[in-house]
């Protein structure tokens, strides 16, 4: 059965969502996006599971896509390398980290990116570039002006 994202539990019929694996705190994301849809959700009968999230933290660090992936993102990218099936996403990043790890993914809606691609820190200032290793912001090493996230070539 497919891991899907908040997405797919927002949108998709109940029918398509029975016996699909999603983790616990999309459930909790759910509450505060479309509290109407829990109840339908939970009578869905997800196969709700919880992965710790190293490995997916590793992955996203490693295309620099780790700054643009919320826990719930992580947490829903960890059942995927866990239990090597298909995810249904539409967020870009989590595509595209799947796609560096050989990982099987699918839209929800929109159509599947088709580029790979890796995120960098470029500075404002002297227009260095740094590879993204954390979530938090950072000024450049080398003349202290704010760093911002771009798509690196
Ligand atoms: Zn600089």
């Amino acid at each position: 059965m497919p891991v899907v994202d908040t997405a797919a539990l927002l949108h998709w019929p109940i029918e398509r969502l029975r016996g699909c694996i999603a983790a616990y705190s999309q459930l909790q994301e759910l509450e505060r996006l479309s509290p109407p849809r829990v109840m339908l959700v939970e009578a869905a009968g997800i196969d709700w599971r919880n992965e710790p999230v190293a490995l997916a933290q590793a992955a996203a660090a490693k295309t620099g896509d780790l700054a643009r992936l919320s826990q719930v993102d992580l947490e829903v990218l960890a059942l995927t390398i866990a239990s090597g099936e298909v995810l249904h996403t539409d967020d870009y990043s989590l595509q595209n980290v799947c796609r560096a790890q050989g990982l099987s993914f699918a839209a929800v809606s929109n159509k599947a990116s088709k580029q790979q691609w890796r995120w960098e820190l470029r500075c404002t200032g002297c227009k260095a570039k740094v590879p993204v290793t954390s979530k938090e912001p950072r000024d450049c090493d080398i003349c202290g002006s704010p760093m911002l996230v771009k798509r690196g070539r």
